[in-house]
């Protein structure tokens, strides 16, 4: 455990003279927050958890600056790109400093499919301008809040989404190609690393290192369409997403199949899906519309929605009803309702699913996603939980287990407990190189806290 004292804020903040720095308690509070109360679990351990300042760098030297004023009086270090991680990866639990990085957004160079550029730059802008300074180059997968969140945040604390359907996650080697990170140690050092080293820091919270700059693959980009079909039963809509998923010809960005009652929590959407009816949101190039049609006839559905490519960025963006944001949709409507995220065993006759399905009536609905998982296409489901207590939430989690389902657990903040399941020795002995006094997000690596 670390401690903050405020003389040793004040000394921090005389080191940092000349930056861009907020003190005022309710910009401070409010920059020390995300989406953690998706979570009722987490909703109670993390709301009174505040950082003392937000410094925001505009550069990778004073990136260095902040780190070693922090290593200097020994105050916790906590990074933040847009605060849209939804487990409190960026929620610091022992105050001190929050280090903002949407000041930094600059593209260091482009070549034909990567790009190097800073940790705080949007992914929406990311896309914009990989489109039109490289073009026809696009990243490859962004979360469903790409419009504000960062590229250094998503690799810091996110997995996949809008495009995992055809490149897998972020985890997948070839996904990330490098990063340059800044250190906690007595003298902060500025370290690029590449190949497997990357995942050393990749998914790590920011609990071993400061990303300043990424490289990122990138990959063609499509003149994508936004479809809704709809379908009579929600097994022909997870065949079709399936089928369609496993499609190698068809190519697309977004597979995700919201069962009934979910597209009701849709208010925009509401006229494009009858009550009743399951729906099928997808992203296709439009270059494949005719063989999507006949995959639509084969599995009895009615395409209702279908958007241009060339109005991408007008109207209503589907991408924002998938990933996570079907969960923001539903609870506001219903504040209630929480999440799980589950990965379904390589079972091409979705049997567990069905099972699961079934079993759960209205109290577990199955939103699926589908992304690519060890070469194969596969759903994984962020289904929508009617919450009642903490123990019956467990209660589902091990049923799921107990099936052969994998849940990646949004209702911790530790880093191992969500997805690993155990303790990454590699991020753990960087960390012991490179943050000795364990400065950095404090409370999150349980190998750390647990480490002897
Ligand atoms: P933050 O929330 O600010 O930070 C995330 C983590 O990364 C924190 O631990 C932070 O300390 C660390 N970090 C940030 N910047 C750096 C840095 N420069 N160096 C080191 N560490 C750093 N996630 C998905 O993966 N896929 C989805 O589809 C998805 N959908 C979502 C939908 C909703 C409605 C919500 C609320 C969340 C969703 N998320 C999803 C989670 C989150 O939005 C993404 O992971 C997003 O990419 C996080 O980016 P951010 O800039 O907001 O990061």
């Amino acid at each position: 455990m670390t401690t903050t004292t405020p003389n040793a804020i004040e000394a921090v903040l005389s080191d940092l003279a000349g930056l861009d720095i907020i003190t005022d308690p309710n910009q401070v509070a409010k920059l020390s927050q995300d989406y953690y109360h998706f979570s009722p679990v987490l909703q109670p351990q993390l709301q009174d958890k505040f950082g003392d300042v937000v410094v925001r760098p505009a550069s990778e030297a004073e990136v260095l600056q902040v780190a070693q004023a922090c290593v200097r009086y020994k105050v916790p270090l906590t990074v933040r790109g847009a605060g849209t991680g939804n487990y409190g990866q960026c929620i610091p639990l022992e105050g001190g400093v929050i280090v903002d990085m949407t000041k930094m957004t600059a593209i260091k160079w482009m070549k034909p499919g990567v790009v190097c550029v800073e940790a705080g730059a949007k992914l929406s802008v990311l896309d914009k301008q990989t489109r039109e300074l490289g073009s026809g180059w696009e990243i490859r997968m962004a979360p469903s809040t790409y419009r504000t969140a960062t590229i250094g945040g998503f690799i810091g604390g996110g997995s996949g989404g809008i495009g995992s359907v055809t490149y897998g996650q972020l985890r997948d080697r070839g996904n990330l190609l490098a990063v340059r990170v800044v250190t906690m140690e007595d003298e902060p050092r500025i370290l690029d690393l590449r190949g497997d080293d990357v995942y050393k820091v990749a998914h790590a919270y920011g609990t071993n290192g400061i990303i300043t700059e990424l490289e990122i693959p990138l990959a063609p980009a499509y003149p994508w369409s936004d479809i809704i079909v709809n379908f009579p039963d929600f097994m022909s809509a997870a065949r079709f997403g399936q089928a369609l998923s496993d499609a190698d010809g068809i190519i697309k960005k977004l597979v995700c199949i919201c069962p009934d009652p979910i597209p009701q929590y849709f208010t925009a959407l509401k006229s494009y899906i009858p009550t009743g009816k399951h729906s099928a949101l997808l992203m296709i190039s439009e270059t494949c519309l005719e063989p999507l049609n006949e995959f639509v006839k084969e599995f009895g559905g009615e395409i209702t929605y279908q958007k241009p490519a060339q109005d991408a960025g007008k109207g209503i963006a589907l991408a924002e009803y998938t990933w996570n944001h079907t969960t923001l949709h539903a609870r506001s409507v219903d504040p209630s309702i929480t999440y799980l995220q589950t990965l379904f065993p390589d079972d091409k006759n979705l049997t567990l699913l069905e099972e699961m399905y079934h079993h759960y009536g209205d109290e577990v609905m199955f939103h699926l996603e589908f992304l690519r998982y060890g070469g194969t296409a596969r759903p994984a489901s962020l289904q929508l939980v009617r919450y009642t207590t903490e123990e019956r939430l467990n209660e589902i989690i091990a049923h799921h287990e107990s099936k052969g389902a994998y849940i990646f657990n949004p209702h911790t903040y530790l880093i191992e407990d969500g997805g690993m399941k155990m303790v990454d020795l590699a991020q753990l002995q960087f960390k012991e190189q490179v943050d000795p006094y364990g400065l950095l997000n404090p409370g999150k690596m349980r190998a750390w806290l647990e480490r002897s």
